[in-house]
């Protein structure tokens, strides 16, 4: 990724202009419906998009999802090229990097729309329980990873004790990676929201059906 204004839409204007966060939100819901209907993919993966996308990039929403092979966004939102501006951790919690990268999507690319995406049986969030229920530790760097996901299981055994706990702590992840982009003391991010430009949603992602459920 060139982190020039050229890589950006600002120059020869190639792309229409964006949609709001709304219709961003419909794009994906319809997309996602596809899915889980089984429909075939109508994502646009041709030369000519390939060819367009070469002078520059207009992705019309930003994903911060988990690694998980299972949850891949392209797939599960039948998204083309040029598409999502996608995020992924294990446990999808965002370092520096990875808001650097959200920050540069709205900056320099206008997206209109964030979507934090956790999803059932999260291995990250199951570990992060593990940590609060077993005293488990994690060698490496895996440790540190699942660190930031532990409040979260917290607070959802606090809720509603060990039951169904890390189903419950993933969407309180999610809640709280939302509320995190909502009022990071960021200008680039809190400006776009305070004029309706950008919306940051939650969802979860179900491994069964397919469904994406987008959380209040
Ligand atoms: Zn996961």
């Amino acid at each position: 990724m060139k982190m020039t204004p050229a890589n950006a839409n600002t120059d020869s204007k190639p792309f229409p202009a964006q949609p709001t966060p709304d219709e961003a939100l419909v794009r994906l819901n319809a997309g996602n419906a596809a899915f889980v209907a089984d429909r075939p993919m109508q994502a646009d993966v041709s030369r000519d998009r390939r060819l367009a996308l070469a002078r520059g990039q207009q992705p019309f929403a930003t994903l911060v999802g988990c690694s998980d092979s299972r949850v891949g966004p392209e797939q599960l939102f039948g998204a083309g090229l040029g598409e999502l501006f996608i995020v992924r951790t294990a446990g999808n919690n965002v370092d520096a990097a990875g808001m650097g990268s959200i920050e540069y999507s709205v900056m320099a690319l206008h997206v209109p729309l964030i979507v934090v995406l956790g999803h059932e049986q999260c291995g990250a969030v199951a570990a992060a329980s593990e940590i609060v229920t077993q005293d488990k530790r994690f060698p490496g760097s895996i440790g540190r990873m699942i660190e930031p996901i532990v409040p979260a299981v917290l607070a959802a055994e606090r809720a509603g004790g060990k039951s169904d706990l890390v189903d419950r702590a993933v969407k309180e992840n999610v809640r709280r990676m939302v509320e995190r982009l909502q009022t990071f003391s960021e200008p680039m991010l809190i400006e776009p929201q305070r004029k309706g430009t950008l919306k940051v949603v939650g969802a979860v992602y179900s491994l069964a059906t397919g469904e994406v459920r987008w959380l209040d």
